[in-house]
């Protein structure tokens, strides 16, 4: 039976995170067993954004990084190495992403070695039991290290409803490989299959998320930050995430990232066969936690048949990016980042080509300014109002 321990934390104060996080780990058990002195450690961190503060609730907040840093290089005597590849395409971004977490500062203060994934050195990865990606490219330290500590930060997600440790190990794939993956994944569900097969092929030996701030909405990167007050820890980052969305309010066998990892027994998601300890789920739950406006599509997938809904999903209930023109600032992340090529300014204002754009949210994503708007057909519109109507979901537009 997979174990999740869960420890309240009330804010980033590091003494209280550092806490947190070493009760967490005690109560998984056997870390003293696995973690030995020498081993190299990479903290696999979730860095979205390179622009956005820990205040945004966008990347995993420093002190639980720091935190972490000094629990593996001080009580376990480890060689600890941070990395990512940001969501932003930009050159450099990571980098930047590095520096708006306070990374480099931590780095400068306790030796710990950041590695920019992007230009790591890349690793071919093959599967030919993946769901979609039958092979693809890593960071090599992702493998040349002798344990990978998996850091996210607990979030919603307009593609994915809710992002956490399964979602995190996406971020081993080096930019470009990320947007390849969104161009042979376009639909909600084959991206979250895509995601679990990455997940399958670079499984972290912990995972300890950043449940302190979380972010509720259309996260992970235009949403709110919304305490939830917890740091929460697994071998098992399914079980991890099954614990996670529960606490947030999700059936975790609703969300497909978490389905297909459970059905692929990749971790347990049946919350009845999960060893919870610590703090109990019940109490320290914020079940009135936004959902990102994209959970109409799985509302609606509950009581249409998937046949019909095939169709329906693909052609008409999925969502298309929109300029909110107030809030863009031309700063055209969004179209760097864009990997169907459906964003253009030929005018200076950001037009998007509805009928080349795939619904990936990759714009979303890396936009700072909350000037997209993710756009719902009439369909999908009318299964967000039944679903808000009959308390099945709340959202936030
Ligand atoms: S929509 Fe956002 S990312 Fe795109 S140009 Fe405007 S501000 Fe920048
Ligand atoms: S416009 Fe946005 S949602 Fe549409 S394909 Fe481009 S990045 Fe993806």
């Amino acid at each position: 039976m997979s174990t999740v321990s869960i420890s309240c934390c009330e804010d980033y104060d590091l003494v209280k995170v550092s806490l947190a996080a070493r009760r967490c780990l005690d109560l998984i058990g056997n870390v003293a067993d696995l973690v030995k002195p020498g081993m190299k450690v990479l903290l696999k961190v979730n860095l979205l954004s390179a622009a956005l503060g820990p205040e945004y609730a966008v990347n995993t907040h420093p002190s639980v990084i720091r935190a972490l840093v000094d629990i593996f290089q001080k009580d376990y005597g480890c060689e600890v190495y941070i990395g990512d590849s940001c969501g932003s395409l930009r050159t450099g971004s990571t980098y930047q992403a590095f520096r708006v977490t306070q990374i480099d500062k931590i780095a400068r203060e306790t030796g710990a070695i950041i590695v920019n994934f992007d230009k790591d050195e890349s690793l071919d990865i093959f599967n030919d039991n993946g769901a979609i990606l039958k092979s693809f490219k890593i960071a090599k330290t992702v493998k040349s290290v002798d344990m990978v500590v998996s850091v996210p930060k607990l979030k919603t997600h307009g593609l994915t409803r809710y992002t956490g440790a399964i979602k995190n190990m996406f971020g081993a794939i080096p930019a470009n490989g990320k947007k390849n993956v969104h161009l042979i994944a376009p639909k909600p569900k084959l991206m979250a299959q895509a995601l679990v097969d990455v997940y399958q092929m670079v499984q972290p030996h912990i995972t300890i998320m950043d449940g302190i701030i979380g972010m509720e909405g259309n996260g992970p990167n235009a949403g709110d930050p919304r305490k939830v007050g917890v740091v929460i820890a697994s071998y098992d980052g399914v079980a991890l995430d099954a614990v996670a969305s529960s606490i947030i309010g999700f059936n975790p066998i609703t969300v497909p990232i978490i389905k297909y990892a459970y059905e692929r027994e990749l971790g347990t998601a049946d919350i009845n066969n999960i060893n919870v300890v610590g703090e109990e789920i019940d109490r320290v739950s914020v079940p009135d936690f936004k959902k990102p406006s994209s959970s109409a599509q799985d509302f609606a997938s509950r009581y249409i048949p998937n046949f019909i809904l095939a169709k329906l999903f693909d052609n008409s209930c999925s969502s298309v990016s929109s300029i909110y023109e107030a809030n863009c600032t031309r700063c055209y992340e969004c179209i760097r980042n864009c990997p169907a090529k459906a964003m253009s300014a030929p005018n200076g204002m950001v037009i998007v080509d509805e009928d080349a754009c795939i619904g990936c949210f990759c714009c979303d994503e890396v936009c700072n300014y909350k000037a997209i708007v993710m756009k719902r057909t009439l369909f999908g519109r009318v299964f967000l109002r039944m679903a808000e109507f009959l308390g099945v979901e709340r959202t936030k537009e």
